[in-house]
């Protein structure tokens, strides 16, 4: 069984790093994806095996799983928190985490940079962004992350790195592609403001039905999960 289980993630992330290859070939804008692996549901023992295929990132979307996981395998791979945190759990992750790419609320911005603070950390983050204006995801809308950035000097213990999106959960990943286009736009026109502690070095966007898209649109980092490890079952 474990023999199986590691024949198929190391087959799985070989196919997803040559497809990443692939449209990194292909986008225009010079990208360099990298890949966080979504391991949401998956356990210690399989991560284990992906770290041991080379995943040097991982991301969870639930703050009591990363910490049960974080407990066994520790500082061998970077942690990304890519789901929505609330305030009163930020203080467990803040010293784990290598990125935040879910900073949806100024709330939460208060909530990081006050705990950030309080252990002497700078810790890289990305805006969530809803483009989609789905009422059941989270994120900024468009309109309001300008506003928000030009705040961004009362965050100094956040790093402001880049933005985060998700696309839609269409089979035809080219419906998607406007989204992670305007999303890159968004990231230009962040940039060319030049806001202080505002730095726009990073797209995550793109999951396993659709990273290759996201890629040829400038994503830098992709999230995927079920490409690598198989479709999740919920308990
Ligand atoms: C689960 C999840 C992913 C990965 O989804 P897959 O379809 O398994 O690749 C990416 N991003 C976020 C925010 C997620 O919650």
């Amino acid at each position: 069984m474990a023999a199986d289980m590691q024949t198929s993630i190391a087959t799985g992330l070989e196919q997803v790093r040559r497809e990443m290859e692939q449209a990194g070939k292909l986008s225009p804008y010079g990208n360099k994806p990298q890949l966080v692996a979504v391991t949401k549901t998956v356990d210690v023992s399989r991560i284990e095996e992906a770290i041991a295929c080379g995943v040097q990132a991982v991301g969870e979307n639930r703050v009591q799983e990363l910490l049960e996981k974080y407990a066994v395998i520790g500082n061998k791979v970077d942690w990304h928190l890519i789901g929505s945190l609330q305030t009163n759990k930020v203080k467990y992750i803040v010293d784990k985490v290598a990125m935040v790419h879910s900073l949806d609320r100024e709330e939460l911005a208060q909530e990081l940079q006050k705990r950030c603070a309080a252990i002497g950390r700078t810790l890289p983050v990305l805006v969530q962004v809803n483009l989609t204006r789905e009422e059941s995801k989270s994120g900024f809308y468009e309109e309001d992350v300008i506003p928000f950035l030009q705040k961004a000097i009362a965050y100094p213990n956040l790093a402001i790195m880049g933005l985060m999106t998700i696309g839609l959960p269409s089979i035809d990943p080219e419906e998607t592609r406007p989204v992670f286009r305007r999303l890159r736009e968004l990231k230009e026109e962040i940039s060319q403001l030049a806001l202080p502690g505002v730095e726009m070095k990073y797209l995550s966007m793109g999951m396993s039905h659709d990273y290759p898209v996201a890629i040829t649109e400038g994503a830098n980092f992709v999230r995927v999960g079920s490409a690598i490890f198989g479709k999740r079952f919920y308990p």
